[in-house]
């Protein structure tokens, strides 16, 4: 199974308005007047993960929490 990632497309709203997960294509849009537009990408794109490739969403959380127990330290 392919590494999902983030693919920032072109979008005449400037970029990360517009992006489709690299491993099945599905779009995401965020709206011109979204300020915190690439917030708002990579929270949907973590969302995305989530529903559609959970397996690289539960290695990511794990990831991150390795992180999190480092720094604690
Ligand atoms: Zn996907």
């Amino acid at each position: 199974m392919p590494k999902a990632n983030l693919r920032v497309l072109d979008s005449p709203s400037g970029p990360f308005h517009k992006a489709e997960c690299s491993v099945c294509g599905e779009t995401f849009y965020v709206l011109p007047e979204v300020i915190e537009f690439k917030e708002d990408m990579l929270k949907q794109f973590d969302a995305h993960l989530h529903n559609q490739h959970r397996g690289q969403w539960d290695a990511m959380e794990k990831r991150k929490q390795r992180i999190a127990d480092e720094n604690r330290r």
